[in-house]
């Protein structure tokens, strides 16, 4: 890293930020000292208090529940930070792909995507609050490495129990930081490229 790491309120301006193009950090950056808008933490906390009451229930219904929970706090964020609008596209929250069977997959939500072009967040495979956070990092600009930093330690700030549980284990915190030497890191990235393109993925998560 050639600039120095965010700290304090450096990534918490309002409107779209500046993309400095650089990839995941090779490990987990937690700044004690980084600190986010109040109004933000609350549209967490929120999701916090319903967030996936009903272990193993992925019927359609409970599927649309926690998709609702999720919209609510990325459009809420949205808000926050005045990132609402882009390129006269209203921030759109989908999901595909989101099935029993995808749930139980390691990496889950891995495949989640934010596309520039279209200002649409589109979740996968499964609902997972620092997946949400890190793709609207991308959606309010964000290279990788801010959209981690920013993800990882607001995450970490509301849900600290849940992070202690999260290192070291196999979940997204971990493939958003996947441990690894940069080249390994380069092939994983580009792994994920050729799987969307075989989807006829258009936008492209990584270059925004
Ligand atoms: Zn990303």
């Amino acid at each position: 890293m050639s600039e120095r790491l965010p700290d304090n309120l450096d990534l918490e301006h309002l409107g779209f930020q500046r993309n400095r193009g650089r990839s995941y950090p090779p490990h987990a950056i937690i700044i004690p000292t980084l600190k986010f808008k109040i109004a933000a933490l609350n549209e967490i906390r929120h999701v916090r208090a319903e967030h996936i009451t009903k272990v193993g229930d992925y019927s359609p219904e409970e599927i649309e529940r926690v998709f609702a929970l999720h919209k609510r706090m990325i459009l809420g964020l949205a808000e926050v930070y005045h990132v609402m609008e882009k390129n006269g596209h209203t921030l759109t929250v989908q999901y595909e792909d989101m099935t029993p069977a995808t749930w139980k997959q390691p990496m889950a939500s891995g495949n989640s995507s934010y596309d520039p072009l279209t200002h649409t967040i589109t979740l996968r495979g499964k609902f997972s609050i620092i997946t949400s956070l890190h793709e609207f990092g991308h959606a309010r600009g964000f290279d990788e490495e801010d959209t981690v930093i920013w993800s990882v330690n607001i995450f970490k700030r509301l849900f600290p129990n849940s992070f202690i549980k999260l290192v070291g284990a196999d979940h997204m915190m971990i493939q958003q930081i996947p441990p690894g030497t940069a080249e390994q890191l380069q092939e994983r990235e580009q792994e994920k490229r050729s799987l969307r393109n075989g989807r006829h993925w258009n936008g492209d998560h990584y270059n925004n």
